[in-house]
């Protein structure tokens, strides 16, 4: 081996594929490296209402897989060489960094973190054995294998009301199943929830355990909080099977970095330019600590890193 690349960029989601325009735009000599499609969470999300220049109405962006398209296709015209792998192990201290994946080892003088995060598991009994056979984590991927079935959405936060909502355009019934009384989404989604009637709500309610039949989820066991009480929820006999989509927020996907950056409940830490505790490694995105975990603050973080 005996390039060495100016940057390495682990992961091409709106934070990777940003510090790649910018990285490419500066004529660095840059690695992108990302183990599967483009886009993280947001290539899986099916209305982007909040990015700045999005548009509501017909000049919309129509989905989040639309967005990550062109900007896959901005890194590309600003010559950002591409490696599909997946990232193995990481030596980071030193002024050379070796990244190591499956395909080999690529090394570089400086590398931006921006492996995001994924899905948080109900991590209760059945789960994942049913993953793909009534479970979920992506509305957009799996909604229409639910075309007039019931559907469960775990969680109260934006994510679950908003995929909620996007269910009912197959489900014949989206219930939302919250472990409070209230939910975390903000107002404006709140609101275009109690005013769809093919949405109900479980309160104060966690799922206990998922049980297949033949290999699919049929039914389920919910448990109230405020009183302890347990009820299993079946499959309409007709139906045979129900879905269970869970968004219960997200984990960092911090692991492979633990030994050496410095992380908080392993969001990685960085100061306001994305620098983190080892000289020449950045930070960007969902994986980062900070307030706000959005596409338009991935951007942000992934420019700054770049520059
Ligand atoms: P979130 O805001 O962290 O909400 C997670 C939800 O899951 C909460 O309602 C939480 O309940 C519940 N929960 C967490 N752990 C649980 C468990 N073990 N069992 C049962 N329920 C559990 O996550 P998110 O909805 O994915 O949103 C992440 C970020 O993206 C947020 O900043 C959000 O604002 C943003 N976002 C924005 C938009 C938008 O603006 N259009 C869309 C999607 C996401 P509690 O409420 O009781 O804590």
């Amino acid at each position: 081996m005996d390039k060495i690349y100016d940057l390495i960029i682990i992961g091409a989601g709106p934070a990777g594929l940003t510090a790649g325009l910018y990285a490419g735009r500066s004529r660095l000599d840059t690695l992108l490296i990302e183990r599967g499609p483009d886009g993280g969470q947001i290539a899986i999300t099916d209305e982007i209402e909040n990015y700045p220049g999005g548009l509501s109405g017909p000049e919309k962006i129509e989905s989040g897989a639309e967005l990550i398209a062109r900007m896959t296709a901005q890194v590309a015209h600003f010559g950002v060489e591409r490696l599909s792998a997946d990232v193995t192990r990481v030596e980071l201290e030193g002024p050379v960094k070796r990244v190591h994946t499956r395909e080999g080892v690529r090394e570089s003088k400086a590398v931006i973190i921006a492996s995001g995060a994924h899905p948080r598991p109900i991590g209760c009994p059945g789960e994942a054995d049913l993953v793909g056979r009534g479970v979920s984590y992506c509305a957009t991927c799996d909604g229409s294998f639910f075309e007039d079935l019931e559907v469960y959405v775990i969680g109260g936060g934006d994510t679950a009301v908003e995929e909620a909502m996007y269910l009912t355009k197959f489900a014949r019934k989206v219930t939302i199943v919250h472990r409070r009384d209230e939910l975390r989404a903000v107002q404006s989604i709140r609101e275009r929830a109690f005013a769809n009637d093919k949405i109900e709500f479980l309160w104060d309610s966690v799922v206990e355990e998922l049980h297949g039949d033949d290999g699919v989820l049929s039914a389920m066991t919910v448990k109230n909080v405020k009183t302890g009480e347990l009820t299993r929820l079946e499959a309409d006999e007709e139906d045979g099977m129900f879905g269970v989509f869970v968004f219960i927020g997200f984990l960092p996907n911090s692991e492979l970095f633990r030994d050496v950056i410095d992380m908080e409940y392993n969001y990685i830490l960085t100061d306001e330019e994305m620098r983190t505790n080892v000289k020449g490694v950045y930070a960007a995105g969902d994986i980062r600590k900070k307030p706000l975990r959005q596409v338009v603050t991935a951007c942000s973080d992934g420019a700054i890193a770049a520059m």
